[in-house]
């Protein structure tokens, strides 16, 4: 090894050593409430961090193109067979990057370029994958949308069931990244079933409650579920897919070698330690916090004088309708930034303003409920996210609601150790 292979970051490269440390205050010091985030522990980001970087494991545990992958199989091996213990299912497939691979290499197993989908709209909830036109799902494969209600604002089945017998699609996929209500699983499969379609469930946001026994899992009615592993499910930053055994092989093909090349082995061995953490009893109690913390802070907001989409929440998120108060969903997430409380704008059903500007904010509480707190502390962010967007052009107001909410996260500190002040401040 030469001297500088061996150099700690912080001496290797400052710069990016400084960025590392501010994001770590950064997360530290303010409210994260983007719906899509979690904290991963520290045993998750040793084994992200780990050595498994360097090793290309193409292929599957027992069955690789390369050798010196008897540690990778055990890694692989312990991650599906924890998912399994976890999720249930037929097959498991550990390997996907990220959400929008498991969803890319799921499609790929079942259609062919040309075939068609039948998603959710992006802007009733949906997600770019589900054959949003810029996304290689709706480049691919013929796509077609299903919406939530007018009145409701929740899935709309008759209109799922009634465009699905007129398109044809050779897959129906659920899932979604902005609703905030439970879905009808079986309903859905039997309208795939009725028209021949393969029914995919995309888990993504729910699967750490799934997991958690608190919301019902899509795992025994769809053909295929997808997730990634690092919203309510707090593992890394990746994705995961489960399948009959049928689609078993068709799956571990269409993600290597299909979609990609060499699994990220860290990443692999950062869900098996992920994985045995959701196995643990607390992580029930933590799953049943997010939800509970997330109906107190649905209650508190609607308390304030704030519409909710769909009129509230089942699960770790809702939507606020801030237009119907006037404001913009980016102003919104502007003035809630300067307070420390980050959200993301989002669209609401039959919005009436473009993507970039929107009606609502996106609020959810998994990363919260992680450092620990709970309804007490919901019920204070929604005093202060009311206080915020009422005071929003006004800077001094929001610096002082900053330092409020910098208190209280320091109540609840965050990677302790990993904050290095001395590098922070240079
Ligand atoms: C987040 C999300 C994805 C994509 O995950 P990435 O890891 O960002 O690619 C896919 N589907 C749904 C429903 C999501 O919410």
């Amino acid at each position: 090894m030469t001297d500088r292979m061996s150099l700690p970051l912080a001496q290797a490269d400052p710069d990016v050593a400084a960025a590392i440390d501010h994001e770590t205050l950064r997360q530290h010091e303010g409210l994260e409430m983007i719906a899509s985030e979690n904290f991963v522990s520290e045993a998750v980001l040793e084994a992200a961090g780990s050595v498994f970087t360097n090793k290309y494991a193409e292929g599957y545990p027992g069955r690789r193109y390369y050798g010196g992958c008897e540690y990778a199989d055990i890694v692989e091996n312990l991650a599906r067979e924890r998912a399994r213990q976890i999720f249930g299912g037929e097959h498991i497939n550990v390997q996907p990057h990220s959400g929008s691979q498991a969803n890319a290499s799921a499609y790929a197993a079942v259609l062919q370029p040309g075939d068609t989908i039948l998603g959710l709209d992006l802007s009733h909830g949906g997600h770019l994958t589900h054959g949003h036109k810029l996304s290689f799902s709706g480049k691919l494969y013929r796509t077609t949308f299903y919406h939530v209600r007018r009145d409701t604002e929740t899935i709309d089945y008759d209109e799922l069931e009634a465009t699905a017998i007129q398109e044809k699609p050779k897959v129906i996929i659920g899932g979604a990244s902005a609703y905030p209500r439970l879905w009808d699983f079986a309903r859905m499969r039997q309208i795939a079933d009725k028209v021949g379609a393969i029914y995919i469930f995309d888990m993504a946001h729910i699967a750490g409650l799934v997991a958690g026994g608190v919301h019902p899992s899509p795992v025994p009615h769809a053909q295929i579920t997808t997730t990634t592993t690092h919203k309510t499910l707090r593992g890394p930053r990746a994705g995961l897919i489960i399948c009959t055994q049928d689609l078993a092989t068709a799956v571990d093909k269409s993600v290597f070698p299909g979609q990609q090349g060499g699994p990220l082995v860290h990443i692999v061995a950062a869900k098996a330690v992920a994985f045995g953490e959701v196995l643990q009893p607390e992580f029930r109690t933590y799953a049943a916090q997010i939800v509970a913390n997330a109906k107190a802070l649905a209650e508190a907001l609607q308390a304030a004088g704030f519409r909710l989409v769909s009129g509230g929440t089942d699960n770790h998120l809702m939507l606020v309708d801030v237009f119907e108060k006037g404001i913009l969903g980016s102003e919104a997430e502007l003035a809630l930034g300067k307070a420390g409380i980050t959200v993301n704008k989002n669209t609401i059903p039959y919005d009436t303003n473009p993507p970039l500007k929107a009606s609502g904010i996106r609020v959810g509480t998994p990363a919260l409920t992680t450092r620990g707190m709970k309804e007490p502390e919901m019920r204070q962010i929604a005093a202060w996210i009311a206080k915020a967007l009422e005071m929003r052009n006004d800077d001094a107001a929001l610096a002082r609601i900053r330092g409020e909410v910098a208190e209280l996260a320091n109540r609840f500190p965050l990677y302790a150790w990993r904050r290095a002040p001395v590098a922070v401040e240079a």
